[in-house]
């Protein structure tokens, strides 16, 4: 079969004929239809989340819808011809996380789909079947591999982290890009007021279409003052921070209303110095907060909230499997708003 390998960290993706993995018991193989590619990717190939170093060479990609066409022996979970997309971290099933619908936290955690396995860049992988969800006959593959991560993280950063509800406000730092976009439909579907802050204008335009109330240009200024003035003095009452630099946290920590939450889903890897003391945090009941994926039960609801049309995938390039490597640094150069997606004919 074809696939996208990794042979080094940091190294460029190179198009090979591989052999196929036969499904062992607890696995099905799924032919890909669509494999989404976005920061995650660049962020798993140069080692800095996934932890992919060591286990190469490896196949990567962790978006992915596809159809079953053979299960491993004596596996009926699913069956051929069933269309499935992809809850990407390996987990245990059993454990007292897992056991209460909390995969993300997985005591027995084991990685991730296209790093510590192989993922979807390539014509079939073979997956347990526990990562696999079924998808609604009317949902095509494009759409239903975007929900596995970039719609599904949203849900889980809102509804369960941020505790958002109407009629609050919310401000998505990183609004353009794969994960911020969604984030910007799912908190309107929850029927907040959003304000999207980002430094391209063409990923602000793209935002206010999907639903942004309000649009704020980083690069023009810090944005909490003018955050502050969208809300008569006031502040936001929760912040999602995806790009989380020491300067983009500093900014919402001063855009915060009291009783307001950071939910940090961003990747940095150093240290930073938090600007504030900590009667800061308790004086005005601030929480500060992480989120990681989601869980089982989050993808299948946000897939659910794709097929029924509430979210929008916004897939602004898709490309023939060989065409990835390419797309890959268009997005590490943070150029592409929206998703990008592999279609596999
Ligand atoms: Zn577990």
């Amino acid at each position: 079969m074809k696939a996208m390998v990794l042979h080094e960290t940091g190294g460029t993706l190179t198009m090979e004929e591989t052999p196929m993995h036969q499904p062992r018991p607890g696995e099905a193989l799924v032919r890909v239809k669509a494999c989404g590619l976005g920061l995650t990717l660049v962020w798993n190939r140069n080692d800095r989340v996934g932890g992919i170093n060591g286990m190469l060479p490896r196949i990567v990609g962790h978006e992915i819808a596809g159809e079953v066409v053979e299960l491993g022996e004596g596996t009926s979970a699913f069956q051929p011809g069933d269309r499935v997309n992809v809850y990407f971290y390996l987990t245990c099933g059993d454990c007292r996380w897992c056991n209460v619908g909390r995969e993300d936290l997985c005591d027995n955690y084991a990685g991730v789909v296209g790093s510590q396995i192989n993922g979807g860049l390539a014509e079939y992988v073979s997956l347990p079947v526990r990562n696999l969800s079924h998808i609604p006959p009317n949902l095509d593959y494009v759409a239903a591999a975007v929900a596995a991560d970039a719609v599904a993280t949203p849900l889980h950063v809102l509804r369960e982290r941020a505790k958002v509800q109407p009629p609050e406000t919310v401000l998505v730092v990183g609004a353009g890009g794969g994960v911020g976009i969604h984030m910007v439909q799912m908190a309107k579907v929850m029927g907040t007021r959003v304000i999207a802050v980002d430094i391209s204008e063409e990923k602000l335009a793209l935002a206010k279409e999907m639903g942004a109330d309000e649009i704020i240009n980083s690069l023009d200024a810090p944005f909490e003052k003018e955050a502050r003035r969208l809300t008569g003095g006031r502040g936001v009452d929760a912040i999602v921070e995806l790009v989380g630099r020491p300067e983009t946290i500093e900014s919402s920590i001063l855009s915060l209303d009291k009783g307001g939450r950071i939910v940090y889903v961003g990747f940095y890897d150093d240290k930073i110095e938090v600007p504030f003391r900590p009667n800061y945090l308790m004086t005005r009941e601030i929480t500060f907060t992480g989120s990681r994926y989601c869980s089982r039960q989050e993808l299948a609801e946000a897939t659910e909230m794709v097929a029924r049309g509430q979210i929008k995938p916004v897939v602004t390039q898709t490309c023939e499997l060989e065409e990835s490597e390419e797309v890959l640094q268009s997005i590490q150069r943070m150029e592409m708003p929206g998703r990008a997606c592999v279609v596999f004919k």
